[in-house]
């Protein structure tokens, strides 16, 4: 199971999408970034941020 909080991406707040891909989480986060915080992730950077945050969760694990 993946976790990506929207403290992950930098946005101070308790949501957190969970699924068994970090791919799985994009389209969660970016409904929720979007419908509460009025926030429009362009998906391919939404997906570069998850990557990214992916990688360095997995390699402290
Ligand atoms: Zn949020």
């Amino acid at each position: 199971m993946k976790y990506l909080g929207c403290r992950d991406i930098g946005i101070f707040c308790d949501f957190e999408a969970r699924a068994e891909q970090p791919e799985e989480l994009v389209p969660q986060v970016m409904e929720h970034t979007s419908q509460s915080h009025g926030l429009e992730f362009v998906e391919t950077e939404m997906s570069y941020e998850i990557h990214t945050w992916a990688r360095n969760k997995m390699g402290k694990d």
